[in-house]
């Protein structure tokens, strides 16, 4: 059984004062949570001050993004062993809106990807269309595309190092989340292409996590699909007690699953 995850994207939210009630917010309302594994990505400037909030309880710490060089010339970057050090476990890579905004390519994600598994850190990496995909019936296509770019090269006994997110374009932040049925629908296709890239085994033992307009009141039947082991939250992870209930919803529909 997979364990059910479910990560906190604060994006570019979180002043100092801001993040650290946040971070204690959760980690107290997390305190007796069993059967799942929470993580907070804030931004790189609190990754530091989380990190000693979260230090010594159930939840993790981890990134938004990292540059693929150990280390280097490269003015405003972050290295994967900069992270690792501030006591990061995961980090996000191939966010859409990095894809966008910042014109990232599956080629520099996939070097990203290779790097933060070679410093010890789990990639979360995110594929998914757009609506204008989705419309043109494109869907499978593109996050196929993504995922063979984003996992080139990787070893096949490393794969099982890697989460997978679903995070259609069209979801996130929009309130519109994907139905149950179209996420695990997406998430059945990925674990395909899985089996096919690493081996049935390391596809069955792979998370792979929804993402886009997950919120407290559609977490619990989106993780009841056997094919969605968690959850990738931008907004409503900004609110601690909306949090707690979503990873307390993911938690209680995972074991459900599971039995
Ligand atoms: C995200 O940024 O990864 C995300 C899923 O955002 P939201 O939950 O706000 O849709």
């Amino acid at each position: 059984m997979r364990m059910p995850l479910c990560v906190a994207n604060w994006k570019m939210y979180g002043t100092l004062a801001e993040a650290r009630p946040l971070a204690a917010g959760v980690r107290d309302g997390l305190r007796r949570a069993k059967d799942v594994e929470t993580v907070l990505c804030p931004p790189f400037t609190a990754l530091s001050a989380v990190g000693e909030i979260l230090a010594g309880s159930n939840v993790g710490l981890g990134a938004q993004n990292c540059h693929p060089e150990p280390s280097g010339a490269h003015t405003g970057e972050i290295a994967p062993p900069m992270l690792a050090e501030l006591g990061c476990r995961y980090v996000i890579l191939g966010h859409s809106e990095r894809r966008r905004e910042l014109c990232e390519t599956d080629e520099l994600i996939n070097r990203k990807l290779r790097a933060a598994l070679a410093h010890g850190l789990t990639p979360i990496l995110c594929v998914g269309e757009t609506a204008e995909e989705r419309r043109q019936g494109l869907t499978f296509t593109t996050v196929e595309g993504q995922l063979r770019a984003g996992l080139a090269e990787v070893p096949v006994e490393t794969m099982t190092g890697v989460v997978l997110a679903y995070e259609p374009v069209w979801a996130i932040g929009t309130g519109a989340n994907a139905t149950p049925a179209q996420a695990a629908e997406v998430h059945g296709y990925l674990r395909g292409l899985l089996s096919e890239l690493a081996s049935k085994d390391a596809a069955s033992a792979i998370r792979i996590v929804y993402g886009g307009s997950v919120k407290p009141e559609n977490a619990e039947v989106l993780a009841a699909e056997a094919e969605i082991d968690g959850a990738l939250v931008g907004g409503a992870s900004l609110n601690a007690q909306g949090f707690v209930t979503i990873v307390k919803k993911t938690a209680r529909a995972g074991a459900v699953r599971g039995n």
